[in-house]
């Protein structure tokens, strides 16, 4: 049996009222069983322990939105608007990517999240069974969305069958299904998809009203709102969705929505630079829509960082309402924790700190300058942490980086080979 022990940490539990000032974690066989306040009092045996004497320990992150793989794309198209910039550099740049260089790009990303402590992920990118070796090699959890879009949809809904035939009994991997958007698919392709999604009980990753365009596109073509388009097509029934964006939900979609097991998915840094607006996240809160983060790819963001992701979504939400109190610091990191396990079916097992809860922890290094005083600790992590502070990562109850150190992949060889990646790319274009 696989035995571990975090002592002397302080917890972020992520229940309410239930900060643990100085205590223990105590694992077995991935599995969280002791958390308490004090020193651990059981058997030491066979026992591999974490000093965490001046670390805060908290559930990893969820990253509920992002590709990967385009973290080969970083910096690369910078300066264009949402549809000039996918078509005249993302999609020629994409079009050229072999199996290799979405391996590579996702290794890159996946190194990237764990070092600012990111433990699970949903994905949405061509080759999800090459994203899916990347993920087991480095046991980080992937919620990994086989994409369909535009033409080719029926072979691509075959494609998602047989990767869930693949991955149905992976303890690390899971494959949801992921139509593009309202306005790259058709109606008959969403139809198949909420069909689909309900015989195999897989989630649906989808883009839903990002930009202005894309509402002006759907009701040129359907008179329908992104939203209403996907309702009239039986997409939510019965289904679980997690909708990337959500910038141009309107009071109707929203009412519509609270009837669906359905999650908006904010991602204000993406949003931010692509100038595609201000996604309505503290009323859809209030009204009881789950919200949780994402980062969106790399090439819109352009980082995969949930703590710089945290204080960006705070901060544009207080701006945007004109008010001090919105989203506070707890509650945004609920969004990437509590609320971000719900949107994928997991609020049993992950968010939590909690009994019977996957050991999925990070430990953040307060012996910081810019982490002290401890007067609010959810606040410091919020606003004033760096996703460098992530000092060690636990995924599933294996130590994957511990005192900044990758453990479980070459990080230089990494790096090295996305770098090779990407200019062997730019010679073919
Ligand atoms: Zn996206």
């Amino acid at each position: 049996m696989d035995k571990l022990l975090i002592e002397n940490v302080g917890i972020i539990t992520m229940e309410e009222n239930n900060f643990i000032d100085e205590g223990y974690i105590y694992i077995e066989d991935g599995i969280i069983k002791e958390v308490k306040s004090g020193s651990f009092k059981g058997e030491k045996e066979n026992l591999k322990k974490i000093n965490g004497i001046g670390c805060i320990a908290l559930p990893g992150f969820i990253n509920c939105h992002t590709h990967v793989p385009m973290t080969l794309l970083r910096g690369y198209g910078e300066g264009l608007p949402l549809m000039r910039w996918l078509k005249e550099k993302i999609w020629p740049f994409e079009a050229k990517l072999e199996e290799e260089d979405i391996y590579n790009g996702a290794l890159l990303g996946i190194i990237e999240m764990i070092k600012s402590g990111t433990t699970s992920f949903v994905d949405m990118y061509f080759k999800e069974d090459v994203i899916a070796k990347a993920c087991k090699e480095a046991n980080i959890r992937g919620f990994l969305g086989n994409p369909i879009i535009g033409d080719g949809w029926q072979g691509q809904v075959e494609d998602t069958i047989s990767l869930f035939e693949k991955f149905k009994h992976d303890e690390m991997v899971k494959i949801f299904i992921a139509p593009h958007s309202p306005y790259t698919c058709s109606f008959e392709c969403l139809k198949e998809v909420g069909e689909v999604a309900r015989k195999l009980n897989i989630p649906i990753h989808i883009h839903i009203a990002e930009t202005k365009d894309e509402v002006y596109i759907t009701k040129d073509k359907y008179s329908l709102s992104p939203a209403f388009v996907c309702y009239e097509t039986g997409l939510f029934d019965k289904n679980k969705t997690l909708a990337a964006h959500c910038v141009y939900l309107n009071d109707a979609d929203m009412e519509m929505l609270l009837n669906y097991d359905f999650t908006a998915v904010y991602n204000p840094q993406s949003n931010m630079k692509l100038a595609s607006g201000v996604a309505p996240v503290v009323k859809m809160i209030r009204k009881g829509i789950n919200v949780a983060l994402g980062t969106d790819g790399a090439s819109s963001n352009n980082n995969l960082n949930m703590i710089e992701e945290m204080q960006t979504a705070s901060l544009l939400q207080k701006l945007n309402c004109s008010d001090a109190t919105a989203l506070n610091a707890f509650e945004t990191l609920q969004l990437a924790t509590v609320n971000a396990a719900k949107a994928i079916g997991m609020e049993n097992n992950l968010g939590y700190i909690k009994e019977g809860f996957y050991a999925d922890i990070i430990l953040i290094d307060f012996n910081k300058a810019h982490l002290n005083p401890k007067t609010d600790v959810y606040s410091n992590i919020v606003f004033s942490a760096q996703g460098s502070d992530v000092k060690t990562v636990i995924i599933n109850g294996k130590v994957v980086m511990e005192n900044y150190e990758i453990k479980v992949l070459d990080e230089e060889k990494v790096i090295f080979k996305a770098n090779k990646s990407f200019k062997d790319v730019l010679s073919r274009l």
